[in-house]
Order: structure tokens, then sequence, then C-alpha cells
């Protein structure tokens, strides 16, 4: 049976220094799992820091993904924008290789007046050199485009789960409270979780759900989508249910809690996971 390794996203709120060595240690000690590399406002670590925060978190039994800029528009229709955003993601690739991180999630881009169809085309042309660039390199890391929490932005679990199935060494990463806000207020039942999980087994097999790139955290929303991240008891976010179908198909990978108090809601998630997986191996639950 696969397992969901459970982390925050970024440096825990009680690691001290704050440094992402110090933070694999202090995750270790809290029984979590795994970490998300937090670049969201531009790659700080050098070839140097990389290679000794692979050698902490491997001896931490930490494992790492990684967070691109936001400043990233695979459909800007400025090409040195588009190159930039090429260069941030080749960047966060290469320092999370380094590192040792097995995938890199991004927002790869807004529809702005553009077809989506065209749109599509576009991320899908961008991110075939992005790959082909990385795998020159000899660079394996998943690139895994995010499902967003906007309606303005790129990122319907159909797009992205169709971008992994026509671009080979593209995975999926998949927010649940981003298309719970984007919807305003869908999936958020166990049975939109599980046709989620079905759509991603179905369009790119078994082995995707073995390896699955996920965030998790409560989520405030109004007719634009997504607003701000929340505390999960302070949100409506059905986590358990999420959780109940990650274990029901058995998806493996990593789950990287967003939540403002990091590591607290990924202890929640975490017993909340254990206690789940305890009942099914007990006989008692679901299936
Ligand atoms: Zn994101």
């Amino acid at each position: 049976m696969n397992r969901v390794r459970i982390g925050t996203a970024g440096i825990p709120i009680s690691a001290k220094p704050r440094t992402s060595k110090a933070a694999v240690k202090k995750l270790a000690e809290l029984g979590l799992e795994c970490m998300e590399i937090e670049f969201v406002r531009g790659v700080r670590m050098g070839e140097r820091s990389a290679q000794e925060l692979r050698a902490e978190s491997e001896q931490h039994h930490i494992e790492l993904t990684e967070h691109a800029p936001y400043y990233i528009n695979l459909n800007s229709s400025e090409s040195d924008k588009v190159a930039a955003s090429k260069e941030r993601i080749l960047q966060a690739a290469r320092v999370g290789w380094a590192a040792g991180a097995k995938s890199v999630t991004f927002h790869a881009a807004y529809y702005h007046d553009t077809d989506h169809e065209q749109v599509f085309e576009n991320v899908k042309r961008e991110l075939w050199e992005i790959r082909r660039e990385l795998d020159d390199e000899g660079n394996q890391i998943h690139l895994r485009p995010e499902t967003t929490g906007s309606p303005t932005q790129f990122g319907t679990v159909e797009e992205i789960v169709r971008l992994a199935a026509e671009i080979p060494g593209v995975y999926p990463c998949i927010d649940f409270s981003h298309l719970h806000a984007r919807s305003i207020g869908a999936y958020n039942t166990y049975d939109e979780i599980s046709r989620v999980l079905e759509f991603v087994q179905s369009e790119l097999g078994r082995s995707a759900l073995d390896q699955m790139h996920m965030h998790l955290s409560g989520i405030e929303y109004g007719p634009k989508g997504e607003k701000k991240h929340l505390i999960l008891p302070e949100s409506d976010m059905n986590y358990q249910a999420v959780l109940q179908a990650l274990v029901d198909h058995d998806v493996g990978g990593w789950l990287i809690c967003e939540s403002p108090n990091l590591e607290e809601d990924a202890l929640l998630l975490k017993r909340e996971y254990d206690q789940i997986v305890q009942n099914r191996k007990g006989g008692i639950g679901h299936g």
C-alpha cells in the first residue's frame, strides 16, 4: 500500500534558525515527512546551499518538493516575459534538482483574453522546451503545473492533467483547495475528490497516483475564486474527505500543507491520515 508523505510549504514556524537546514531537522522532530522549498518570491539558493540541504534532508528522511516563483506567465503576449518565466522555472528546477527535490510546481499562465485552447497550446509549447532543456542537462525533476485558485488563471484539473498526458516528464500538481476556491465551493465531497483521482488515473495511468504532488489548506474564496489561505478547522475545506479519498485510492506522494499555521495543520492532517489508514487496516470504514 502507498503512503502519502505530509509536510509544510516552507520552513515550519517553530524552526530556529529560519533556514531550510534547520527546517528539515524540525520537521523530522515533529514527525512530518516532507517540505516544499518555497521560491515563490524568487530563487534564492546557491548550488552549495542546495547540496547542503540535500545532505541534511536525506539525513532526516525529509523528502523535498519545490514551488517556483509566482511571477510566471507562459501565455504573456510579451515575448521577454515568456522568456523570463521560462528562465525562472529552469532556475528553480536546477536548484531543486541539486537539493534533491523530486518535483517542482508552478502556476503556468493567465488566460487574458486568449481563447483557452490557444492558451493550452502556448503553455504546452513552452513547457516542451523547458522539459527538453532539462532533459539535455540530465535533470529529471518532475515539472508540475498546478491547478490554480482563480478562474482568470490557466489551471483547471482537465488542463493540468492534459498537459501531463501530452508531455513526457510533466506531471500534475493537484491543489485541492484551489479546485475548491476556483469552483466557488465544489470539489469538497468524498465523491468529487474521488472523481479527480479517478480522472488522473484514467488519463495518466495508475503510476500517476503512486507519486502525486498535492497541496491542501483552508481557503477563503469569493466570486473570483481564491482570496487567501486559512487555518483548516476555521475553513469549510473538507480535508477529512480528501484524506479518506487518498487512502481509498491508494495514493502515494507528497501532500503539502499551505495553511498559515503550517506545521500545526500539517500535523492535524497527519494524525487524521494515520487514523484513516489504521481504520482501513482494521477493516473499519470505507472499502
Ligand atoms: Zn501554488
